[in-house]
């Protein structure tokens, strides 16, 4: 079998990362700190639901890492070709992404995780090891050195060729990195809260739908509020996840029901009708109150091929433009395009210098995408663009 290497954290990009991997021979160790995903339930969507848009620039990432792969991982997403923008009155209007039929899709991010999952189990020369937190890289010049606390708490090590750091945006191979080489390195929250929220399915089938959906499935739902806003994409068996999105002192103040539920009332009335007033309430004061950060590093590696970062670990964006998983995709697709013909210290080094100035560009894309979404979207000026263009 080919090089040991190492892939940390078994999210969405350390998955595909280590099909990739497999595929051009190497012997992939995948470690997870947490349990098997599939092995706890992830059916009660109104308990804990998160879907993401897929777009163009992951779909072709997947489907360069494997064609067959990709049609089974991403079987049932459901198009979304425009937003849709609610207004206070409960009016809708669509607005299309493309002249030509353009869309994005939306997905269960679990599912997701746990097909990826399921195809890594399907393949030979990766091992996954559940229950691994990496605590230290000991950078060799020919081995790295890993070692992982167990969930028995005991202290494990192995040693690899090179490691990929795939563990999200508070990596932990990043903050090993760091000791090794002179890494540029920021981190900045921005000033927004996220709730999820949920819309449960219809009780009855709708044929314009065609399925129990309350609204259409087939586009972004956005109530823009200016410096808030409220999002929904459509789930397969009819629900909706949604995202409410705005400043932290706003969602600090809205910390009885009397006032969640005014708030509604005044802002999204629609929308607390779809969910059920009293779940919007619940979810608003139980559910996790999320940060948004971005996370910008440069070099992604350490030099001589020893550890590289990609997806979260090295780019982590705000979620506005739809593109960190996207965009985590991409990374891949443009590593193994550099390891098919160079060596892992040249190819890390090339990859390093070349995708740089990309992610920095849709970092920023995806801070101005919130003007975009919770405001522009409901100026005259974009509306009547809209319009024209749709002529
Ligand atoms: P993660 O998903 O964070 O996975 C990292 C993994 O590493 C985790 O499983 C973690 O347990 C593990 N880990 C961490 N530390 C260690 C350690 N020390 N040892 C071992 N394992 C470790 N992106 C899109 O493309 N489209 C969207 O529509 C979209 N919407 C979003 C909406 C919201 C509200 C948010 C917050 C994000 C959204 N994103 C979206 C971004 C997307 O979720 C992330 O970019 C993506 O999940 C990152 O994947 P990842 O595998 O790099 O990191």
């Amino acid at each position: 079998m080919g090089e040991p290497v190492a892939v940390i954290g078994a999210g969405l990009v350390g998955c595909l990362a280590s099909i990739a991997l497999a595929k051009r021979g190497y012997k992939v160790t995948l470690f997870e700190y947490r349990e098997d995903p599939r092995l706890t339930s992830t059916t009660d969507r109104n308990l804990r639901s998160i879907n993401l848009a897929i777009s163009a620039r992951g779909i072709s990432s997947l489907e360069y890492v494997d064609k067959d792969v990709c049609d089974r991982v991403l079987e049932g997403i459901i198009p979304m070709k425009g937003r849709m923008i609610h207004d206070t009155k409960g009016n809708q209007e669509a607005q299309n992404y493309g002249l030509f039929g353009e869309c994005i899709n939306s997905i269960d991010r679990a599912v997701l995780n746990s097909r990826l999952l399921n195809e890594l189990d399907a393949l030979e020369n990766v091992e996954v090891k559940f229950g691994y937190k990496l605590v230290r890289i000991n950078f060799g010049d020919i081995k790295q050195n890993c070692i992982f606390k167990t969930r028995q708490n005991a202290e494990e090590s192995f040693e690899f060729d090179f490691v990929v750091g795939s563990d999200g945006a508070y990596s932990t191979v990043r903050a090993q990195m760091q000791h090794a080489v002179r890494m540029d390195y920021s981190q900045e929250y921005i000033d927004t809260c996220y709730i999820e929220l949920y819309i449960p399915p219809a009780k009855t089938f709708n044929d314009d739908f065609r399925g129990p959906f309350s609204i259409s499935p087939n586009h972004l739902h956005i109530w823009p509020r200016h410096n808030y806003m409220l999002i929904a994409l459509a789930n397969s068996d009819g629900s909706f996840t949604s995202t409410f999105f705005g400043p932290w002192s706003l969602v600090e103040t809205l910390n009885s029901k009397s006032k969640i539920e005014q708030f509604f009332f005044a802002n999204f009335p629609d929308a607390a009708h779809l969910m059920g007033l009293d779940h919007a309430v619940q979810a608003f004061l139980n559910h996790p109150k999320g940060a948004l950060m971005c996370v910008e590093c440069k070099p992604y590696h350490v030099p001589g091929g020893k550890a590289i970062l990609i997806g979260d670990a090295a780019h982590s964006m705000v979620p506005f433009y739809g593109q960190g998983m996207n965009c985590g995709f991409e990374d891949i697709k443009v590593l193994m395009n550099l390891l098919d013909s160079q060596s892992p210290a040249e190819a890390f080094e090339s990859y390093s210098q070349q995708r740089h100035k990309d992610l920095v560009a849709i970092i920023e894309l995806a801070k101005a995408n919130y003007k975009e979404m919770s405001h522009k979207v409901t100026s005259k000026a974009f509306l009547l663009r809209k319009k024209l263009d749709s002529i």
